[in-house]
């Protein structure tokens, strides 16, 4: 699909079907789609509020749900304080609202599904959400394709979707998940107590037992930076690395 393409995407409206706590920062928007359709884990869609006076703000957002879930598609929204639309939806929209959204957006953060080549997966926050509906799709096909999660996050509440990794870091034995938690000190065995760095890549590409063959990283600006340098200077190809970037 390309990113051409996918712009001729038309508005729709979905209704809240469900809104989850996931963080203290992050929350889970579950939108029933009146279209459904059909996307591949790593895209995003647009969602556009209009203010009465008729004020328009518009912004992206990634797809955390398998695309096997239907006419449903999950959503996790960091509330920024000093932004326009993510307070909105945290503090103003409730269940059963209508929002503009149109989708599936992007061409290139994409699911390798025909791949056998390891994936290494590298996110911070909210980036986390696209990397888990690529682990939720490899879930759902069912695939084993060795793949591991680097999350950086500041404390062990602030891991997104962290329930559903724990578990499914104890049943599938091709997936590995180590944390980078930088303001406190990490509770589990492998997990490390320092920003995301070279060296980390390296021992995440040793756990994998392969080079990977595919890398997605995701996160704010300065955190994508770090992260796809990490990737680079712990040797891998810049051709393998695929970042999206959120702002900041
Ligand atoms: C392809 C794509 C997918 C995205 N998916 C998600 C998602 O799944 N969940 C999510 O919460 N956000 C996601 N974003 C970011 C989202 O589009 C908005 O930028 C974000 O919600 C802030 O919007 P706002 O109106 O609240 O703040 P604004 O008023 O637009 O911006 C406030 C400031 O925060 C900066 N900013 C935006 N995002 C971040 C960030 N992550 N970290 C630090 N600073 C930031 C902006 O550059 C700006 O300076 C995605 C962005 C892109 C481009």
């Amino acid at each position: 699909m390309t990113e051409g393409g996918a712009r001729s995407a038309p508005w729709q409206t979905c209704t809240i079907a469900e809104i989850v706590q996931q963080t203290s920062t992050i929350k889970s928007f579950f939108l029933r789609l009146s279209e459904p359709f059909a996307y591949i884990a790593g895209q995003h869609v647009d969602v556009r509020l209009t203010a009465p006076d008729g004020y328009v703000a518009m912004r992206s957002y990634s797809i955390a749900s398998a695309p096997s879930s239907a006419n449903v598609i999950e959503l996790a929204i960091e509330r920024l304080a000093d932004g326009e639309v993510s307070p909105f939806f945290h503090d103003i929209a409730a269940v059963g609202d209508e929002i503009e959204l149109r989708g599936p957006l992007g061409g290139h953060f994409l699911w390798p599904e025909r791949s056998t080549a390891p994936v290494l997966l590298i996110g911070a926050g909210s980036g986390v959400v696209p990397l888990m509906a690529m682990i939720r799709q490899r879930r759902a096909l069912p695939q084993t394709v060795p793949t591991a999660l680097l999350v950086s996050s500041r404390t062990h509440r602030d891991v997104l979707f962290a329930d559903e990794l724990f578990s499914l870091e104890m049943t599938d034995r091709t997936f590995k998940l180590a944390l980078a938690i930088t303001r406190e000190t990490p509770s589990r065995v492998g997990d490390f107590a320092r920003r995301i760095d070279s060296a980390m890549v390296t021992e995440l590409i040793a756990r994998l037992h392969h080079m990977p063959g595919h890398v997605f990283v995701c996160g704010s600006n300065p955190f994508v930076n770090i992260a796809a340098d990490g990737a680079l200077m712990a040797g891998l190809d810049a051709s393998v690395v695929k970042t999206e970037r959120y702002g900041g």
